[in-house]
């Protein structure tokens, strides 16, 4: 029996995005694409499908977009490649799959998934993990797919001062790209998903908060799911998705204070720029970010979609 109404929300990194700093062109694109993702994702929770497929699909659809870091538009590393991170989970039974430093696949979140589902893993890297998507048959691309002008340039500015940047648009603004989505279907069932490319001029085979589960991804029926999109070394280290779940299970704050607490106070002392999005059991979203920006949309069952950029 289905009984309950739909939630899923996404977003598309966050960071020093300010009114201005998009062309009304740009803005418009990126407006496009998130609502264009959570459609793909509505379709799915509307037909009565699982939250799983339905932030695949919509992190999918944003892999796929080459605005946001991540699939098609992942940032360059230091030797101009691209190594990208991505991880799935699902709240009923607490598997979880996860992806680091794959260079060829073209839907990261695909194979965190497929990892979930056809390995007795829950983390596969680097040629292990493409040898793996190849042998299940996964789209892979040649290097030439990740190729675009815009994140070469930014590679081409953080090379000239010898710096490692998050994702930014060009100059000084920082930017995190990464995309994610967490949902509650109509059956009750949590997910999240969450894939990067990381960071500008990263080191070889650096590996972000974006795979490790309880870090950057993290679902779990019975609390919350939540993807995480900013700064990853502080997100690791504030293990954050996992402690906004244990805050509500441990602590019974409600989701809302949950990340309030997390993103606007403990990552702040910690440094940590970014933000998350969260889904309770109730169906409860919370999008907050401590950064300027964030791209971001979410839709209830039966209520108009909502999507923003600006605080
Ligand atoms: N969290 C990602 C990482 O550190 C970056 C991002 O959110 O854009 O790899």
């Amino acid at each position: 029996m289905t009984t309950e109404k739909y939630s899923l929300a996404l977003h598309g990194g966050a960071g020093t995005i300010t009114k201005g700093s998009l062309t009304a062109v740009k803005e418009l694109a990126y407006l496009e694409a998130l609502r264009a993702a959570l459609g793909e994702g509505e379709k799915i929770l509307k037909e009565g499908g699982s939250a799983l497929d339905a932030v695949t699909s919509t992190v999918i659809s944003l892999e796929d977009c080459p605005l946001f870091n991540a699939g098609k538009g992942a940032v360059f590393t230091a030797e101009g490649l691209h190594e990208m991170d991505a991880a799935v989970m699902r709240g009923d039974t607490l598997e979880a799959g996860a992806v680091a430093g794959v260079q060829h696949i073209r839907n990261p979140v695909l194979l965190a998934k497929t990892i979930m589902e056809k390995s007795e893993h829950v983390m596969l890297s680097g040629k292990g993990a493409e040898e793996f998507a190849l042998k299940h048959g996964l789209p892979a691309e040649d290097l030439a797919y990740f190729h675009t002008e815009f994140r070469y340039l930014q590679l081409m500015d953080a090379q000239k001062d010898n710096s490692i940047r998050l994702d930014h648009t060009r100059g000084d603004e920082k930017k995190f790209g990464t995309v994610g989505a967490v949902a509650r279907d109509r059956k009750g069932n949590l997910a999240a998903a969450t894939s990067t490319g990381g960071m500008t001029n990263k080191r070889f085979m650096r590996i972000g908060d974006t795979p490790i589960i309880g870090a950057g991804t993290y679902a779990n029926n019975t609390t919350c799911a939540v993807s995480c999109t900013g700064h990853g070394e502080f997100f690791i280290r504030g293990v954050v998705a996992y402690d906004i779940s244990c805050l509500i299970e441990y602590k019974g704050l409600s989701l809302k204070e949950a990340c309030h607490l997390v993103v606007l106070e403990k990552l702040v002392r910690l440094g940590g720029e970014g933000g998350l999005i969260a889904v309770d059991k109730s169906g409860e979203i919370v999008l907050v970010f401590n950064s300027e920006g964030m791209y971001r949309a979410s839709v209830f069952e039966g209520k108009e979609p909502y999507v923003g950029i600006y605080e």
